[in-house]
């Protein structure tokens, strides 16, 4: 397992991550099978939202002894009120559901409190200006949580939470097709009708992935095969199918991104999702397959690193990505994504100008013009 640390709280997570959703109404022995396969494979941060006593009694069982292996992201405000799936933003209900969560996986901590679905404006406002936000302060301060995250589809009510400088993470739903879905819309409408819209790069989805990075907010990414449309000849809204890999590349070569939490239903699921560790760059390279959407995305990295190798040894992928992140304000660079860049093994400085990235890279980017502008804003 590769592991990230989560922005700034000092935690790491591996890459692969699990989701636990398809644990529900599963069988102990499923829930037992799953997470024992996902630990022994170095697997420690998984998502629970589920707001069922025997999901989450199943999950507990399945960690006993084991807890201290496995950071947990649980929700606030994921309830099932009336047996049926509901989201509350009442504070005495938020409570209740998440004190149960603590009795039912027998811990008396969690470490990511997940302010849950947070994709419109009066969402945004009834938790952060309301009382579900200090009561998740109140729960870090007395270490009942260790950070705070929130989770949405939105990136402009994701931003603002962002900006609030209240979390610690952001569970966000990121793959190919939601990332090229025009400006305002809302992707969760548009899963059924495989993404019928006019692809193009969403700025505001790129620049939120850009601001976490600048200011220490790591993200753990939800729909990564984007509900399974992507990997289906029938469903993908491109000219060919994405595999696991390619998808799961993609969400983990966006700025800011921790781990993606893969869904798993079996343990034979969970060996699939780590194929990826093994896969080399040419197993993981989407470019060719999102190339044909380029639109506004001509000029601009996707990160893919297609334009590999080069004979500096340069990552342009993390190269162009710290540039981007520095664009946000060139005059004030956050320390930790200038020492993110001091890291690499070699620098913008090292280019030699060959052009052989520039003759590969499908989206016409000036590698040779950002290596420099790099080398002169970090100073190697
Ligand atoms: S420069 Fe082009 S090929 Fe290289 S990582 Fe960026 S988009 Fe991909
Ligand atoms: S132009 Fe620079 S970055 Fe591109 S392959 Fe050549 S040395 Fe590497």
């Amino acid at each position: 397992m590769q592991y990230r640390p989560v922005g700034s709280t000092g935690i790491s997570a591996g890459v692969i991550g699990l989701g636990t959703e398809h644990l529900d109404n599963k069988p102990l022995s499923t829930v037992d099978e799953v997470i024992g396969i996902a630990l022994d494979q170095g697997i420690n941060m998984m998502d629970l939202f589920m707001p069922g006593e025997t999901v989450r009694t199943n999950i507990g069982k399945a960690l006993a002894g084991k807890r201290d292996k496995m950071h947990i992201q649980g929700h606030i405000g994921s309830t099932d009120i009336n047996e049926q799936y509901d989201v509350s933003r009442d504070l005495g209900i938020c409570k209740k559901y998440f004190e149960n969560l603590l009795r039912c996986l027998r811990t008396d901590y969690i470490d990511f409190g997940m302010l849950f679905f947070i994709d419109s404006e009066k969402a945004f406002t009834k938790v952060f200006e309301g009382e579900i936000l200090k009561y998740a302060q109140e729960l870090k301060k007395q270490g009942t949580i260790r950070a705070i995250g929130a989770s949405s589809h939105n990136p402009i009510i994701a931003r603002r939470m962002v900006e609030t400088g209240a979390l610690n993470l952001l569970m966000f739903s990121i793959n190919p097709a939601f990332d090229m879905a025009p400006r305002g819309v809302d992707v969760l409408d548009h899963i059924d009708d495989n993404f019928n819209y006019e692809k193009n790069l969403d700025s505001d989805r790129a620049a939120l992935y850009r601001l976490c990075e600048q200011r220490g907010v790591g993200i753990t990414v939800m729909k990564t095969l984007g509900a399974g449309k992507l990997l289906s000849r029938e469903h993908t809204p491109f000219s060919e199918p994405l595999t696991v890999g390619q998808c799961i590349h993609y969400a983990l070569t966006r700025p800011a991104v921790v781990s993606t939490l893969v869904g798993c239903a079996s343990g034979e699921q969970v060996y699939e999702a780590l194929e990826y560790l093994d896969l080399d760059e040419k197993a993981r390279d989407y470019s060719g397959i999102i190339e044909q959407y380029q639109g506004n995305f001509k000029g601009n990295c996707v990160y893919c690193n297609h334009c590999l190798p080069c004979p500096r040894e340069i990552n342009i992928a993390d190269v162009n990505k710290y540039l981007d992140i520095a664009a946000l304000d060139e005059k004030a660079i956050p320390p930790g994504v200038v020492q993110h860049y001091k890291a690499l093994n070699s620098h913008g400085s090292d280019c030699v100008a060959c052009g052989s990235c520039e003759e590969r890279c499908p989206f016409s980017v000036p590698v040779i013009k950002n290596m420099e502008h790099a080398a002169a804003l970090f100073g190697v």
